[in-house]
């Protein structure tokens, strides 16, 4: 195994909200085979948000490692108690949106994530911090704020693809971008109407790689910022980054930094890793404090994109 202390316990926390019927083969799966393989396995089904902070804090001195089975909200969650410390976290594709798992390309056959416990890689990711308050993956602020935002005010229960389709619409139809300046590292990058995101990571939803070329260990954050008056600049620069193209146009910027300010005309929503997240302004910057990940040995092959090989 993997860990500091190869006595201790590894941890399963369920998010039961997030993902379908067939995954729950899959959790069986998990345990049978970390009965196979001897590994103690103690459960912990979350019961309300902010449970699997308050657990995860409560088995940092207790586990070998912690497997979360949920979404990347619990996988934020998670990561809020236990950056810091030794416990890597091993992120499931368990989810409605996984952008962690996949982009560290963990499987979801229980067998392999089994064999991940035993004989995976453990790296350090860096956390990002936004007016004091971690995160992991994203952040988008603006029209993608405003998104999240309806989407909350509407939300029943548990969030497929399908329930972002009318916060999308409407705000698309309605948005007025902002005016926003941008300082980066002490320098001001940009002064226009707009839409910034802000990543660790460089997968977004639906597939998309935004902070295309953001890498979670390097200790920095990536911008990406489209200049857009109206609502036809949005189709053009969805369309560059389905490409995976948008950092080489003229209106749009692209920069890692390590400290960031963002200010607006008027204060505006911000979503952050996929929730939401304060009003603007915001400050962005690396926290000193890092969380262990445990993933497969190595990366393998090369992607479709060649100019961005995964
Ligand atoms: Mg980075």
């Amino acid at each position: 195994m993997t860990s500091t202390d190869k006595s201790l316990p590894v941890h399963l926390i369920i998010n039961p909200h997030s993902g379908h019927g067939g995954r729950k083969r899959l959790l069986s799966g998990i345990r049978a085979q970390c009965r196979r393989a001897d590994i103690e396995l103690i459960e912990h089904t979350t019961t309300a948000p902010g449970d699997a902070t308050e657990y995860a804090s409560s088995i940092a001195a207790q586990a070998s490692a912690a497997i979360v089975w949920g979404g990347d909200g619990t996988v934020s969650e998670v990561a809020q108690a236990l950056a810091g410390t030794d416990v890597p976290i091993l992120p499931c594709p368990a989810g409605t949106e996984n952008l962690l798992a996949h982009e560290m390309r963990i499987p979801s056959d229980p067998h392999k994530i089994v064999d991940l416990i035993k004989f995976g890689r453990i790296v350090e990711c860096d956390v990002g911090r936004v007016n004091g308050r971690n995160f992991l993956l994203i952040i988008g602020v603006g029209f993608d704020g405003e998104v999240v935002r309806r989407l909350s005010i509407s939300r029943t229960g548990h969030i497929s693809h399908l329930s972002y389709f009318w916060p999308i619409w409407r705000t698309f139809w309605e948005h007025d971008f902002p005016h926003m300046k941008i300082t980066a590292d002490g320098k001001e990058v940009f002064d226009d109407f707009g839409m910034a995101f802000v990543g660790n990571i460089s997968r977004y939803a639906v597939g998309l790689r935004i902070c295309r070329d953001a890498v979670y260990d390097d200790g920095l954050l990536d911008l990406v910022v489209f200049s857009c008056h109206r609502q036809h600049a949005l189709v053009f620069h969805a369309a560059w980054t389905l490409l995976r193209l948008h950092p080489l146009k003229g209106n749009v910027i692209y920069r890692p930094f390590r400290n960031l300010r963002i200010e607006t005309d008027r204060p505006v929503p911000s979503q952050v890793d996929g929730d939401v997240g304060p009003n603007t302004p915001l400050d962005i910057d690396v926290a000193p404090e890092r969380v262990k990940l445990l993933v497969p040995e190595s990366r393998n092959g090369w992607g479709f994109w060649p100019w961005k090989g995964n």
